[in-house]
């Protein structure tokens, strides 16, 4: 049992100004797996008037001192990553392997990526009479959700740390364990006091007092789309700097050049990855109508292909996070049921075998781009298939939705890709795969405003200083 019953404020572990607790439940058992504290807004005043102090030097610090900061961190980061891994495991039910692997791998690189940045980033730059000066924005406030959490953690923290500015880290409450020790990894490394905070706690608690805090200068937010519009309007009053990361429904476009049933396989397996708890996820899967049947017959196959069960066993797919969300994607899976799509593979329910433990069927679904299930984030194993007739009408159906996270373009002709990709009304898109730590990530449309992964992601907690006359 895991009992993280202290916040970390001014370089210190310490109790809660109001002591209330909260217990964390593991999603593969359905038991109790520890206990945490919830926070008030008295904490969130104590972190940020540490934060707000330590600002003073830190953001003075030079390029050298945060780089050499950082690399200690690396090492200590390194040191504990298997630990890091089984906390992923038993907060969100993430496989050992996805845990171990895939989950920290993301913080790490996030890590080394902010490293390399700062080794070349122009915090200075002489344009004419003026020099222009990027500053850091001050102390920031950092939300997270439940679903990478390592990824969602770091991809903040270490630019906000690379470019001076102090922080409070709000963790979910649902996965709050990774972050804890994420906290003692900086705390190790030496993090100055007050430069890094956390206090763990509910949204609704924690969260609105960070977006409402007249010495926040900044809310740094991944999540829901309903929560992003709250936060912003929270934040409105101090006229706050507000970087959202929010939700999608993003279209695969499988083109008619491209293998077709390995492109299908590829994707259905990959959408039933982290349990379909991907906000980038390819879950709408666009493939030529004259093609239809071949690839029904491949997105079975391979949906029905992922093993699924005890996160510590060797599998592909653990549980859902949660009861609640567990509910949510039968609900979905119900609706496309109801509205007449075509059930490929999966299906209500839990896996046979597994009657314990928040576990879906991974589901593929024949559908159309005006079902619930095509406009809906289900944030579950839940593909849904969807047919087209030209060029034309891939990017018509992949462009209609109120979301622009992600993008997929698979496909032999590198120009036909190209021209596809300039199409989309996305913030990224992946051709025939690939990946790269300095890609912004961020969304177009209700997807968000925020950019962040590489050198963009220190633009979001910078201010531009203009000095003419330099
Ligand atoms: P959520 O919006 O419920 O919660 C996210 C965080 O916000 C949690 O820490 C929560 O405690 C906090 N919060 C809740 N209410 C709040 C309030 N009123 N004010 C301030 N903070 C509040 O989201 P979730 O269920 O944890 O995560 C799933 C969502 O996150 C999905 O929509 C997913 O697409 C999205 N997401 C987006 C990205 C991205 O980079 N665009 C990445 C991962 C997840």
């Amino acid at each position: 049992m895991r009992e993280y019953l202290k916040f970390y404020i001014d370089g210190q572990w310490v109790d809660p100004v109001t002591p209330k607790t909260a217990e964390v439940v593991n999603p593969a058992t359905e038991a109790v797996s520890g206990t945490i504290s919830l926070g008030s807004p008295a904490d969130v005043d104590k972190a940020v008037v540490a934060a707000r102090r330590a600002f003073e030097t830190y953001s003075q610090t030079s390029v050298k001192e945060r780089l050499d900061l950082l690399e200690t961190i690396q090492a200590e980061y390194l040191r504990r990553e298997e630990e890091l891994g089984m906390a992923v495991l038993e907060e969100m039910g993430a496989p050992r392997g996805l845990a171990c692997g895939f989950h920290t791998l993301l913080g790490k690189g996030h890590l080394g990526t902010a490293i390399e940045v700062l080794r070349e980033f122009k915090f200075e730059e002489q344009r004419g009479p003026t020099m222009i000066l990027r500053e850091p924005i001050g102390v920031c406030g950092l939300i997270t959700p439940w679903n990478w959490p390592m990824n969602q953690t770091c991809v903040k923290i270490f630019p906000a740390l690379a470019t001076g500015c102090t922080m409070i880290l709000k963790p979910p409450q649902l996965a709050p364990y990774s972050a804890q020790i994420l906290a003692e990894i900086l705390h190790t490394a030496g993090v100055p006091a007050g430069v890094f905070n956390m206090v763990q706690g509910q949204g609704s608690v924690i969260g609105t007092a960070l977006s409402t805090h007249p010495d926040v200068d900044m809310i740094s937010f991944t999540g829901s789309e309903p929560v992003g519009v709250q936060i912003q309007k929270d934040a409105a009053d101090t006229v706050k700097r507000v970087g959202l990361e929010l939700g999608g429904k993003s279209a695969w476009i499988v083109l008619d050049d491209a293998s077709l049933a390995a492109n299908v396989a590829g994707a259905t397996s990959g959408m039933m990855g982290n349990s379909g708890q991907t906000c980038s996820a390819g879950s709408r899967l666009l493939v030529p109508n004259a093609r239809m049947d071949e690839a029904l017959a491949a997105a079975k196959e391979a949906c029905e292909a992922v093993t699924v069960g005890d996160p510590l066993g060797n599998v592909a797919m653990g549980p859902v996070v949660s009861k609640s969300q567990y509910n949510i994607i039968q609900d979905y899976i119900q609706k496309g049921l109801d509205e007449g799509a075509t059930l490929v593979a999966g299906g209500l329910g839990r896996p046979e075998g597994l009657d314990k433990g928040f576990y879906c069927r991974p589901t593929v679904f024949k559908g159309t781009n005006q079902m619930v299930i095509a406009r809906e984030e289900i944030f579950g194993p839940v593909l849904v298939i969807i047919g087209y007739d030209d060029l034309d009408d891939a990017v018509a159906i992949a462009n209609d939705s109120n979301f622009g996270l992600g993008g997929y373009v698979s496909g032999e002709d590198a120009e036909t890709c190209r021209a596809v990709s300039r199409r989309m009304r996305t913030g990224a898109i992946w051709i025939n795969g690939g990946f790269d730590f300095h890609a912004a990530f961020g969304g177009y449309k209700r997807s968000g405003n925020g950019r962040e992964w590489g050198e963009e992601g220190f633009r979001e907690y910078l201010e531009h200083k203009s000095v003419v006359g330099w």
